[in-house]
């Protein structure tokens, strides 16, 4: 046997000779993970056969996991194809999802069949900006008005400092939160084609450097959690993180009986009662059935990083039956027909970078057409939270009209028709 036989680097382990984290020093990145399955085999009950069966070099995930063992199989189907007019994605699209939640896919492949009824589904990017907010500590509350001050006047200095620190990433705002002697400074960027966390946190410090050299602030941490990242927080719900997107659809009152089995009054009662009554009653961010699904299953099949399912499910769902005159509705042909909309004010997106770069997840990236840069910058990733909130909102679509055909069919049976 020679050092690099995973038994022999599981021994090592098992000897205190080597940590469980340095073996890639040691052999290359499957070999390593092989002996990481050896020794977790024999301290536990487990038989990790299946974990081992992955279809790429250990290697290339080495930016993405640490003390690798294998890899984990989601199962992964399509909806739709769907039609989506959106302002970065148009035309027919599979929408790739990840899940071992048996019905997502039934349910959103009904609600594509819907919206492709109805013509296909708008949808539009109307926000992008991925935010970090360092907290700083003042003296008192003086100098901390004085530090919102500098920051207001000083912004062109903290952008090129910023800036000095990526080719594609662009500093748009610096808006500071003042509580007490702290202060948050919460920086956003257009980060095109990446999510951009890493993007963003990088840039930041290198401005938080230029705010410690010119002012008596100091940096306490690079993140203070007014950000938001990873924490259900109203200020992505109000002010947006990441891309805030919106899709739609008037779904004439026909296709609803026919395809959803409900009417337009259902479904917007049920939305209002439950999405926007029941929320607010909740104290819920999330004004919405079951965003966080779609939301998810997408993020799965597509690399992104899971934990942002977060905020991606600060979403709102509006449904309202067209109203002679309405909204959109100037000739009338649209008169009865139901009016439903998603929009998520915080979705964190990226196809380039993170996990988007994995085998199976590029493939989900092609499925849709927008696997790594976008020509211009950004349009990929802006397509592809296009894609998502049309899932977002066929998932709405279905589940919302499931809810109101069955008040519907008990309805009816009540009185016995
Ligand atoms: P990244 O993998 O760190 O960076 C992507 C890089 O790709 C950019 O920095 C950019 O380089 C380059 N790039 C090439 N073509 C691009 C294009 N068309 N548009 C934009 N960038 C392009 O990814 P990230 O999106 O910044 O960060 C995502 C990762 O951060 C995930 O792995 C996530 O899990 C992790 N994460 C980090 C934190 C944190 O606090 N650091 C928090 C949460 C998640 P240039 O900058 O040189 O232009």
């Amino acid at each position: 046997m020679t050092d690099t036989d995973p038994e022999t680097l599981a021994d090592r382990v098992r000897e205190g000779d080597l940590r469980l984290y340095e073996l890639e020093e040691h052999a290359d990145a499957d070999v390593a993970a092989a002996a990481r399955r050896l020794l977790v085999e024999s301290e536990s009950d487990a038989d990790l056969a299946t974990t081992s069966e992955y279809a790429f070099p250990a290697a290339d995930a080495e930016a993405n996991i640490e003390n690798m063992i294998g890899a984990v199989q989601v199962p992964i189907g399509v909806a739709g194809p769907v039609e989506i007019d959106g302002g970065a994605i148009s035309g027919e699209r599979y929408l790739p999802m990840a899940t071992t939640e048996g019905a997502l896919l039934a349910s959103v492949n009904r609600g594509c069949a819907a919206l492709d009824a109805a013509g296909g589904a708008g949808a539009r990017v109307l926000k992008n900006r991925m935010t970090r907010a360092p907290a700083f500590r003042v003296a008192d509350v003086a100098e901390a008005e004085a530090l919102a001050s500098w920051v207001r006047d000083n912004v062109d200095s903290l952008r090129e400092a910023a800036e000095s620190t990526t080719s594609h990433g662009e500093l748009h705002e610096v808006t500071p939160y003042v509580v007490g002697n702290n202060v948050y400074l919460r920086f956003a960027y257009d980060t095109k084609d990446a999510m951009g966390m890493n993007m963003a946190t990088i840039a930041t410090e290198a401005a938080c450097e230029v705010v410690e050299d010119e002012t008596s602030a100091h940096l306490v941490a690079l993140s203070g959690n007014l950000c938001s990242d990873k924490k259900p927080a109203a200020i992505n719900a109000v002010e947006g993180r990441g891309r805030t997107v919106a899709a739609d659809v008037t779904v004439p009152r026909e296709t609803v009986k026919r395809t959803l089995k409900t009417t337009p009054e259902a479904v917007a009662e049920v939305n209002t009662r439950k999405n926007l009554v029941g929320s607010a009653k909740a104290g819920g961010l999330g004004f919405n059935a079951h965003v966080a699904n779609s939301v998810a299953a997408m993020f799965l099949a597509t690399g992104q990083d899971a934990a942002q399912v977060v905020e991606g499910a600060n979403a709102i769902t509006t449904a309202e039956v067209v109203a002679r005159g309405g909204g959109g509705d100037s000739t009338g042909e649209r008169d009865g027909d139901l009016y439903v909309s998603v929009t998520l004010a915080s979705l964190e997106v990226g196809t380039v970078g993170g996990g988007t770069k994995l085998p199976t997840q590029s493939e989900a990236l092609d499925v849709l057409g927008v696997r790594g840069g976008g020509d211009p910058a950004g349009s990929n990733a802006d397509a592809l939270a296009e894609a998502v909130a049309v899932a977002a909102l066929a998932g709405e679509l279905s589940l919302l009209s499931a809810l109101a055909s069955r008040n519907l069919s008990s309805a009816h049976a009540d009185l016995g028709r």
